[in-house]
């Protein structure tokens, strides 16, 4: 399990990045939103969406979950 993380600010394109702990471009601390602890970053953008409907993986720590 990790903890994820989603980006309150929307990128260029309106997507909202999910971060997993310890990602080197984890967004600011005031910037970021606790989603909770999950098994992988399918289930973290899945809550995420719960807040921004347009929520992508962040291609550097959830390439698996990213879509361009
Ligand atoms: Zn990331």
């Amino acid at each position: 399990m990790a903890s994820y993380y989603v980006n309150t600010n929307a990128q260029d394109n309106g997507d909202h990045e999910v971060h997993r702990e310890g990602c080197r471009v984890m967004p600011a601390l005031a910037n970021r939103l606790y989603l909770g602890d999950f098994a992988g970053c399918h289930a973290a953008v899945g809550a995420a969406k719960q807040h921004y409907r347009q929520s992508n993986g962040c291609i550097h720590c959830s390439p698996d979950c990213h879509t361009s």
